[in-house]
């Protein structure tokens, strides 16, 4: 038995045998082949590396239609690369003359010109060298049939173990298949952890290499309560395992009696509290658990979720759909927030080869790059609020003008929509996120500009204190107790009071019972979190006065560092609340 410490994202156990994707994913089966075969297996080679070059063609045409020439052309030079008839030639005659299995002479041939190319220095030599070690996992996964994507096809209950899961990846694991999982890298607030909430997946990212010792089939406990993957567990922990799975459900099914009672606090100050979703299909457990509505819808998903880019009409349908949960009541669409670890495969590579892709082309920054893109779902976005009390809210806005080019966009489409006759609101009520220090700071400005505010503090932690949100080896300077995210917010909310813009928060620290009376107390009204966080939360609102959460909101300016503001704000969750979970 094996223990290893990881970061506990998402509550729950999953016990179940292991399947394993590894760092690069691929193993090379097979040295050599019989003579008799050698020349089906250079068919398959060139079917393999025809099928790469079609790829390669489908998402140079996409990057170059979504966001210019210059980033189709990264998959045009993988092209040229996979057409170059000396190349192939060279990986077919290892083939014909040495009997070696084509995908040991694809990886021969290409990693020993990517070793040639890196010894000849840095950088632009060390690209070419990426480039050709990128073809050679391109044309593997072909040859051996063992692409990442069909993980979601994953046919028997297993416990998933890799080294990264991308969004779009956990976005499509199949619920029925997969129980739990776990990764060597990845961060608390990184959107894979957001999504393995959202999809009610038990996991634990961030536990360092791991995966050389596993080699698949072993059974695996994931605890996302206290952040551990346990490999080969004897009978005596599955039975302990076994046992605290069943109280966990205990303790649900008494939450689940919160459902229907209102959110207000013990002296009857009503909290909204609004749901956070990335998929349609989350609005009915949002309505069970008794949400205002729903704040924060990450639309992003439908784009990872099916690696096509959604028309109009379904952005359309998925809207809709949410609405119909909600009738009569709040639905903050946010605009597509694409682009840093958030991308579809056949963004892959224009993010990967950005440097700091989360300061870079992500987000609205991406969306106003994309006109057609970002129109097709303002469209859809306006044509849905004819139905009901649809709010639009932009991510990552960093000034002011990037704020006003969005909302003149959106002045555009109402115009061109009712020239087309088409049944619309030109004027749902227009928020932002407020989830970059610029925007924090200048919240007083941003606020004549804007209906409301929703502070994100996943981004707004990581740009504050400059920790990547996804990164285990800073996770301990990742902290929502941080003094300055606490002012940030602090101020935020006073800015937005001065101007009378409603204001929430919907970042996780929202999600997290322990922030539940410092958010109240700062004067919040309007919380938005997580599915999975609605009854907890609620029992802690339920579970205090105004004045008490006050009173822990003021005194929380006595502390200067985040790990003794996070032990004051859990022990006063353990005196207000000592049933809450944590
Ligand atoms: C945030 O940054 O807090 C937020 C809610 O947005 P996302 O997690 O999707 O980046
Ligand atoms: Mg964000």
């Amino acid at each position: 038995m094996e223990t290893r410490q990881g970061i506990a994202v998402s509550p729950g156990v999953a016990i179940g045998p292991a399947v394993v994707l590894g760092a690069e994913g691929f193993r090379i089966p097979q040295r050599l082949v019989a003579v008799d075969i050698v020349d089906s297996e250079v068919h398959r080679l060139h079917g393999a590396l025809q099928s790469v070059i079609a790829d390669l063609e489908t998402h140079e045409a996409l990057a170059s239609a979504r966001l210019g020439r210059q980033y189709g052309a990264i998959f045009a030079a993988h092209r040229q690369l996979a057409q170059d008839p000396k190349l192939g030639g060279e990986i077919e005659r290892l083939i014909r003359e040495n009997c070696f299995s084509p995908e040991f002479a694809v990886s021969r041939v290409l990693r020993e010109h990517a070793r040639t190319l890196q010894k000849l220095g840095d950088g632009y030599f060390a690209e070419r060298a990426h480039d050709l070690l990128d073809l050679e996992k391109r044309i593997l996964q072909h040859l051996l049939g063992e692409r990442r994507e069909e993980l979601a096809h994953v046919q028997s209950q297993a416990v998933v173990l890799a080294h990264n899961l991308t969004p779009s990846e956990t976005a499509n694991l199949d619920k029925k298949f997969v129980l739990g999982f776990s990764t060597e890298v990845g961060g608390k607030s990184s959107h894979t952890a957001i999504l393995a909430g959202a999809l009610g997946l038990p996991a634990v990212v961030g536990v360092g290499s791991f995966l050389a010792g596993v080699s698949g089939g072993e059974t695996v406990i994931i605890d996302g309560h206290e952040g551990l993957v346990i490999i080969d567990p004897d009978e005596a922990t599955l039975a302990r395992y076994r046992e605290a799975d069943a109280r966990q459900k205990t303790v649900a099914i008494q939450l689940q009696s919160l459902g229907p009672l209102p959110a207000q606090t013990k002296d009857g100050v009503e909290i909204k509290l609004f749901g956070n979703i990335e998929f349609p299909s989350e609005v009915e457990h949002c309505v069970e658990c008794g949400a205002a509505g729903i704040g924060l819808y990450r639309t992003e998903f439908l784009y990872l979720e099916g690696g096509q880019e959604p028309t109009e009409q379904q952005h359309y349908e998925a809207y809709a759909r949410v609405l119909r949960a909600f009738p009569g009541k709040p639905v903050v669409i946010r605009t597509l927030d694409l682009g840093a670890e958030k991308f579809p495969q056949t963004m892959q590579q224009i993010i990967e080869a950005t440097p700091n892709p989360t300061l870079g082309l992500r987000s609205l920054r991406l969306t106003l790059a994309n006109l057609p893109m970002f129109k097709t779902q303002l469209r859809a976005i306006l044509r849905v609020a004819a139905l009901g009390d649809v709010r639009l809210m932009f991510p990552l806005v960093s000034t002011l003008y990037e704020l006003r080019q969005a909302r003149w966009l959106v002045a555009e489409v109402a115009e061109d929509l009712a020239e087309e006759g088409l049944e619309h609101n030109p004027k749902p009520k227009i928020g932002m996120m407020v989830e970059v220090p610029s925007a924090a700071i200048l919240a007083e400005e941003f606020a004549r500009e804007v209906d409301f505010f929703s502070i994100g503090t996943n981004d707004l932690i990581q740009y504050t204190l400059g920790v990547d949100r996804a990164n285990p080896a800073v996770s301990h300077l990742y902290s929502s107790a941080d003094p300055a995210v606490c002012r940030l917010i602090r101020q935020v909310v006073a800015a937005a009071a001065s101007r009378d813009v409603t204001v929430s928060v919907c970042g996780q620290m929202s999600s997290d019972p322990m922030f539940t009376a410092f958010l109240v107390g700062t004067g919040l009204r309007e919380l938005s979190v997580s599915p999975n966080a609605i009854l907890e939360v609620k029992q802690v609102i339920r579970s205090m006065t105004l004045a008490q959460a006050r009173e822990i909101a003021e005194r929380s300016v006595l502390f200067d560092v985040a790990r003794d503001l996070e032990s004051y704000f859990r022990g006063e969750l353990h005196r207000l609340c000592p049933q809450s979970e944590i």
